[in-house]
């Protein structure tokens, strides 16, 4: 992925039935090569004819949408927003071995939620609660505490000042061939594809930031 125009779509870091049985094939094909290929190529559209933002990374055009032309706020932030989300969900999924958060962030979430069921549940809680299209994540926020969000359709925590470690896409998109409405059976499914080495970096990350 270049960090600026023109965005291209990497390959996955792994097969498209790597996720199977808690993923399907089929879903993660098109979820890569459809769902976000599209916001990729509208995003590159938009930028096409406004060669000045054609250096901006994809974080500085998610945070600075406000300081665009305002005719294409909307559409940047729509497409920047589903081109990171998307990137971050992929980058966040991995064959199914660690079953439990690591490291520093297996500790944190210990004192922020009790324990790490305690935390499953109230993510699980968080990402049934999104009505319509949208995400549930886990940020830090700038207090250095971690908090469970939702967001709706491609909005990002990075534009509310939160660094995010962790998310769940519930579009409809995400899950629907394989387990059709039952969106509560695909997030106990997706909980067996957290890639927590990763997501444990993404924490690791934010303190490197913020502090
Ligand atoms: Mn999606």
């Amino acid at each position: 992925m270049n960090n600026h125009y023109k965005f291209i779509n990497t390959p996955l870091p792994y097969a498209y039935d790597a996720m199977e049985p808690y993923i399907d094939e089929k879903t993660m094909r098109l979820h890569h090569d459809r769902h976000l290929q599209t916001y990729i190529d509208n995003l590159n559209n938009t930028l096409s004819k406004y060669p000045q933002l054609q250096h901006w990374t994809l974080e500085e055009l998610i945070i600075n949408v406000p300081c665009l032309p305002k005719d294409i706020q909307t559409n940047i932030k729509n497409n920047s927003g589903g081109v990171f989300n998307h990137q971050f969900f992929f980058s966040n999924l991995s064959t199914p071995t660690s079953l439990q958060p690591i490291g520093i962030l297996s500790e944190s979430i210990k004192n922020e939620f009790g324990s790490y069921m305690s935390f499953k549940n109230q993510f699980k809680t968080a990402a049934l609660s999104v009505f319509g299209s949208g995400y549930a994540w886990l940020v830090v926020n700038s207090t250095g505490q971690l908090c469970i969000i939702t967001t709706q359709n491609q909005d990002t925590p990075l534009s509310l000042g939160l660094y995010p470690v962790l998310n769940i896409d519930v579009w409809e998109h995400a899950y629907y061939l394989k387990h059709y409405n039952l969106r509560a059976d695909y997030i106990d499914d997706w909980f067996h594809v957290v890639n927590w080495n990763n997501a444990n970096l993404n924490y690791m990350r934010c303190f490197n930031i913020s502090f």
